[in-house]
């Protein structure tokens, strides 16, 4: 369900905790927003100084660990001082505004960093919109503070589908993969299509070399993919 924030600082307290107010004020022209108490006091603002108005929803005892995991785990496969940068999102909503697919449907780049931020794993790892994005990378150009959003995307689907949450369409893609060694099959019409255009009829892949699918298979298996995707799934 959508909240919107509405979060009023007296005047008069503005200077003295105006980073914090920058900071309160980034959070405010989106659907859904949560006031970290961690938040307020890492930013010195006595919970008297602010007046929470409207449908706003405070979180106490926020768990970060979910960032960390995220940027663990990312820090494997991309480079760990790109992925810290992640801790520096400040809610701008650049991301969101430029993104193609969030035109289309309910996808919000921006509400999952700032979910994922706040350790809300379950919202992030069962959204449906997570699957969305079509990692075109127009976010991670444009993000000012250089925050590779798009990566971030793709390491958070890998731990929505360790945590069981795979799209069923997308677990019968896998489940080719671990028959045929390949994604996608042939068929007499894809063969044709190929001959047309001047291509080998098959791929150069395991499809021309099927002696070559025990060794898919054995990666397979050994770097876990067969045990995620079999566990996986709603
Ligand atoms: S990821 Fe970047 S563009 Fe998106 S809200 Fe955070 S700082 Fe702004
Ligand atoms: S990479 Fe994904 S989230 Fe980023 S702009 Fe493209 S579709 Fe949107």
């Amino acid at each position: 369900m959508s909240k919107r924030l509405n979060v009023q600082i007296e005047r008069s307290k503005r200077t003295r905790f105006s980073s914090a107010v920058r900071k309160l004020e980034c959070l405010r022209p989106v659907e859904k927003t949560y006031i970290v108490q961690e938040d307020l006091l890492r930013w010195k603002i006595p919970a008297r100084d602010i007046e929470l108005t409207g449908k706003n929803e405070t979180i106490t005892g926020a768990k970060f660990d979910f960032r960390d995991e995220i940027i663990e785990l990312a820090s494997k496969i991309f480079r760990r001082d790109h992925m810290e940068r992640l801790r520096t999102c400040l809610q701008c909503g650049k991301c969101v505004g430029s993104c193609p697919s969030g035109r289309m449907t309910s996808w919000r780049i921006r509400r999952l960093l700032q979910e994922a931020t706040l350790g809300l794993r379950d919202n992030v790892c069962s959204d449906e919109n997570l699957w969305d994005c079509t990692t075109c990378y127009t976010c991670q150009e444009r993000c000012p503070h250089g925050i590779p959003t798009t990566d971030i995307v793709r390491v958070i689907r890998n731990l929505a589908v360790r945590s069981g949450h795979m799209k069923e369409k997308h677990k019968k893609v896998c489940q080719m993969f671990l028959t045929y060694g390949h994604a996608i099959t042939t068929s007499d019409e894809i063969r044709n299509i190929r001959k047309r255009h001047g291509l080998r009829e098959l791929p150069p892949t395991v499809l021309s070399h099927p002696e070559k699918l025990k060794e898919v298979l054995y990666i397979l298996e050994k770097t876990g993919f067969k045990i995620i995707v079999e566990g996986s799934g709603k």
